[in-house]
């Protein structure tokens, strides 16, 4: 369609600069005719690209789709996306306004010409930039908010707000915050990948390893915040801090290590409310976010919100927990998690990173939750008896996952690249120890026509014909391996169980305990399938379906390597290398070099071997799960030896194909 235009007919031929710098109008005698003037085109950039400039020039624009398919972008299939450093309003009463014309005009020429940089290492510098940028594709997390309550909108704008406060909190904890100054103002895609990657290093695949990619001339390394910046000189700080007398009480989850004592110079482990002052304010937040909820339907959720501001203040997380845990998806029509949760994110694995996690109940999680809750007891004792003693099978009341979806994703939670689509919390304390945590999965993400035809493609360029052909078409089976993921989560040995008196932090170390309990979690994902399927509650087909989406999962994880550029493990990464290369040793997968891939192209295919899945998932559990019971850290280091580090897995291969295609780059927007 064409677009509708709204502005009065002066001032559409006339730009507004024009405007200040032409004075009026001509003045004529006689009235003109109205003639429409040549209506201006979009057609400068296909939407692929556009998407793409927008990106390089941190402009927060998104064509969502061309819905008519006229190949230019309309007023109805754009969103202003939020968590840039402008927000934009790029249509008003259905028409493109003046501040669009700008920014499209602006990407047009932006990806006609670049301007010089000052050296030639800028001149590289900028160009890795940009190429860290292009290996994501932005995917559009959109919330439409037709049909809601003025309460729920407003509720809504105060979560967008903490959303912001939360990002400037975790940038502080990362170090992230104390660079910012040092990212060049006039370069806006060093801006763009400062905003998208939350610090300046290169998170890309192709570009994350080259100490010169960076979004600050010089590339200097990004110290977290949590520990003191001079021991972070030493490869071995972690190590170093683990070996301490005091090392239980400066490693504890919620505070910094900071230097004190009387030589000003030991180590001393500070509550995090002391660190970061401004949780106060967000304190504050979240009680005025709960003020606003008259609705009384929604008391669970503004229970957890006092309970979460009073947690802010204090730092004790367990009354919030408690709160959250007595939320569900059945008594509120929102999932809020917010305070410091996961470790991932620092080098060492110990400190939990603020994020908030803001979505909308799925109701569709409540069919799976009433198949799969009878089984719970089934479930652990099958995992129990798997990984074999000294553990014990244990009473396990866990929730299901929740189906979510995120309208918004802060700090921790929003990854430069990918996302997380299904998470167990609380990590610490009674509501985790005694299973009475939530479980979530994330069910609109990833489910873009674009991604899934990404998927599709990179499928078929790794798998023969044969096994492309039992790749799902739908997400029905991405997402029943998400949930097994939860659940298993919250059986077998877990993060609370003790072998000879140690925790798995204490046994493993923080990286490799981090690896293990998610290798235990994805194997349970796949071991849990047969249960699944003797049962009856689900058929051959889908378990078949989910065998090979859960295969499939992997090769992205593998292709993004093993370990990050500063040498930490990546935990997916690794719970992908032990997966495939154990399902190889097995029999249940083969690498055959000669055979040509689904897509007609490639040489060198991996086979499912569906008769062998079973039990080669099995003797999986049984040596992931008596490592995780054992406590046996030299089980685990030969996994790791044969599998992440070793020639089992054709890593270059998997890394190549999957390569070709930009990984997801979520942004999101609200209409
Ligand atoms: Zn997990």
């Amino acid at each position: 369609v064409k677009r509708a235009l709204a502005l009065p007919l002066s001032l559409a031929l006339l730009g507004p600069a024009c405007r200040k710098d032409e004075g009026p109008p001509p003045r004529t005698d006689k009235p003109v005719e109205a003639t429409p003037p040549p209506a201006r085109t979009y057609d400068g950039l296909d939407r692929a690209e556009l998407n793409r400039w927008a990106v390089r020039e941190n402009v927060p624009l998104y064509w969502i789709a061309d819905t008519d398919g006229d190949k230019q972008v309309d007023p109805g299939e754009v969103a202003a996306l939020l968590f840039y450093p402008t927000r934009a309003t790029w249509v008003e009463a259905g028409a493109f306004t003046p501040a669009f014309d700008a920014a499209y005009d602006g990407l047009v020429a932006a990806s006609k010409a670049t301007p010089p940089a000052s050296s030639p290492e800028e001149q590289k510098r900028r160009e890795l930039v940009g190429k860290d940028l292009d290996q994501g594709r932005a995917t559009l997390v959109l919330t439409e908010t037709e049909g809601w309550s003025a309460e729920e909108k407003t509720f809504l704008t105060r979560m967008l707000a903490i959303a912001d406060a939360i990002d400037a909190l975790y940038r502080t904890q990362t170090g992230a915050a104390a660079l910012a100054s040092q990212v060049p103002a006039d370069d806006r895609a060093s801006q763009s990948l400062f905003r998208r990657n939350q610090g300046p290093r290169c998170v890309a695949p192709s570009t994350e390893k080259d100490p010169a990619c960076s979004a600050i001339p010089g590339a200097p390394k990004m110290l977290v915040d949590v520990y003191p910046a001079a021991a972070q000189a030493s490869p071995t700080f972690c190590q170093d801090l683990e070996k301490r007398p005091e090392a239980k009480a400066l490693l504890t989850p919620f505070t910094a290590v900071r230097l004190g004592g009387e030589s000003g110079e030991a180590p001393e482990a500070v509550p995090y409310p002391e660190a970061y002052p401004q949780m106060k304010a967000i304190a504050d937040q979240l009680d005025e976010a709960a003020a606003g909820l008259a609705d009384p339907t929604e008391a669970p959720l503004v229970a957890y919100l006092k309970a979460a501001a009073a947690s802010f203040r204090s730092n004790d997380w367990q009354p919030a927990d408690e709160a959250w845990s007595k939320m569900n998806a059945e008594n509120s029509k929102w999932y809020v998690r917010i305070g410091p949760d996961e470790v991932y994110w620092e080098p060492c694995a110990r400190k939990a990173g603020f994020h908030l996690s803001f979505a909308r109940i799925d109701q569709g999680s409540l069919a799976w939750q009433a198949k799969l809750a009878p089984l719970q007891q089934d479930m652990e004792a099958g995992i129990a008896a798997a990984a074999g003693a000294p553990y014990k099978a244990r009473k396990v009341t866990f929730h299901l996952p929740d189906f979510i979806d995120i309208v918004a994703n802060a700090g921790d939670s929003r990854e430069p690249l990918g996302a997380t689509i299904g998470q167990s919390l609380p990590n610490w304390g009674p509501v985790a120890m005694e299973g009475r945590g939530r479980t979530v999965a994330m069910s609109n993400l990833y489910t873009d026509p674009d991604t899934l035809a990404t998927r599709r493609a990179q499928v078929e360029s790794l798998f023969d014909t044969a096994t492309a052909a039992l790749y799902p078409s739908t997400p029905d089976a991405g997402l029943l391996s998400t949930i097994l993921h939860e659940a298993t989560h919250n059986l077998g040995p877990h993060s609370e169980y003790k072998v000879k008196g140690k925790t798995d932090d204490e046994a493993f170390g923080g990286p490799i305990a981090s690896a293990f309990e998610e290798l235990k979690a994805q194997t349970g994902a796949l071991f849990l399938v047969e249960l699944l399927r003797s049962k009856g509650v689900i058929d051959d087909a889908m378990a078949t379906a989910t065998y090979v989406d859960s295969i499939a999962w992997t090769f992205s994880h593998v292709a993004s390597g093993m370990y990050t550029a500063t040498g930490e493990r990546k935990a997916y990464s690794h719970v992908s290398a032990i997966q495939l290369g154990f399902l190889i040793d097995q029999g249940a997968l083969s690498w055959d070099a000669e055979a040509t891939a689904a897509n007609g192209k490639d040489k060198g295919v991996l086979v499912v071997h569906p008769d062998k899945l079973v039990a080669a998932v099995n003797a999986m559990m049984k040596t992931v799960g008596g490592i995780k019971a054992r406590g046996d850290k030299k089980g685990a280091e030969a996994l790791i030896a044969k599998y992440v580090d070793g020639t089992v897995v054709p890593h270059a291969q998997i890394t190549e194909r999957m390569g070709r295609y930009p990984k997801v780059g979520f942004v999101y927007a609200v209409h």
